[in-house]
């Protein structure tokens, strides 16, 4: 098969026969073999009973209903897992995204070798409240993960080769950094589309301003992850050891002080009522505690399924 087409959903039943229509069309201009996964993220509307329903009338439509809402990354994740098409096309269900743009991506992959092709909604059709941020949110994200190539990471529309989609795990709300767990997982070659954007047609967005706040927060899981994921102890121990190491200097020069103070016969004052004496103290413990969260930490790695897990290319004469 050449193309799988996964649409996660909440709440879009307008959107969905247009959507399918749509896709429909192309891939038979393209005469491309598909399939359709809709993947309903607890939509309390009709989105099901439309997903039925088209299924019924074109076969290639495949559908996935989760129980209640868990969020787009679940969704996506789910589609993932079931994808069969060479390539894996990602697209929101809310007609934003355009059907058009799956021949060009197609060919991105198949032909020059790209393993993930992120969309880029260069001129974009959403209110400046969002755009804004997006902009300052895409600087942050292309600084921390590395792609110094991408405009619009969290883009919905995008194509992958498929091994790609079998080999990251999106969670939580990572759908905003995929090109960076793609870069995680070793697929370095990453490309860009600009794509049509369209102003919503039917219903309203799913996601509050609270998206940068969020996606700033799991930016920084991710750095973190990625960076120190099975050796806490690197970050932890070598911060610990800083705040340890200024704090005990800083009650050295305290007492230090005190004592010469004591020999000179010079007048001096009580070591408690010195504010570097409260300082250091704080700084011991705090260094003291982070030193022991890393303990915690490598404890915590020793047990868990990923500490020795990597992405292996190519083997040879081992089975
Ligand atoms: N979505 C989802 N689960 C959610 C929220 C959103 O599956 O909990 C889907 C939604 O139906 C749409 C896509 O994710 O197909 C993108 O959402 P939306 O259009 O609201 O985001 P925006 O375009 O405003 O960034
Ligand atoms: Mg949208």
């Amino acid at each position: 098969m050449d193309i799988s087409v996964i649409v996660p959903l909440y709440n879009e039943a307008e959107s969905l026969p247009e959507l399918e229509q749509w896709i429909a069309r192309v891939m038979k201009e393209n005469s491309f073999t598909y399939e359709i996964i809709f993947v309903n993220d607890g939509s309390t509307d009709n989105s099901w009973e439309v997903i039925r329903e088209l299924s019924q009338n074109n076969p290639v439509v495949k559908g996935v209903c989760f129980r209640r809402n868990y969020g787009k990354s679940p969704a996506l994740n789910t589609g993932f897992v079931r994808a069969q098409g060479d390539v894996v096309i990602t697209m929101d269900a809310d007609l934003q995204d355009s059907p058009d743009e799956i021949p060009e991506l197609y060919r991105m992959i198949t032909q020059e070798g790209y393993d993930l092709v992120s969309g880029w909604k260069k001129k974009r059709y959403d209110p400046l409240s969002k755009t804004i941020p997006t902009k300052l949110f895409n600087a942050t994200a292309r600084k921390v993960s590395g792609i110094k190539n991408l405009h619009d990471f969290n883009c919905g529309l995008k194509a992958y080769r498929n091994k790609v989609v079998k080999h990251i795990e999106v969670y939580g709300d990572m759908h905003r950094y995929i090109p960076f767990l793609a870069k995680n997982a070793g697929f370095s070659k990453i490309g860009e589309k600009v794509v049509q954007h369209q102003a919503r047609k039917y219903g309203k967005t799913k996601f509050g301003l609270d998206r940068f706040v969020n996606g700033y927060l799991d930016l920084a899981t991710l750095w973190f992850t990625n960076k120190f994921g099975v050796k806490p102890m690197h970050f932890f121990g070598l911060l610990g050891s800083l705040m340890f190491i200024l704090g005990f200097i800083a009650v050295v020069i305290v007492g230090a002080i005190k004592l010469y103070n004591l020999y000179t016969g010079k007048p001096t004052i009580l070591v408690t009522d010195s504010p570097y004496f409260y300082l250091s103290l704080v700084l011991m413990i705090l260094g003291t505690q982070l030193f022991l969260t890393g303990f915690l930490g490598e404890l915590i790695v020793r047990n868990s399924p990923g500490r020795n897990h990597y992405e292996i290319e190519e083997e040879i004469q081992l089975s």
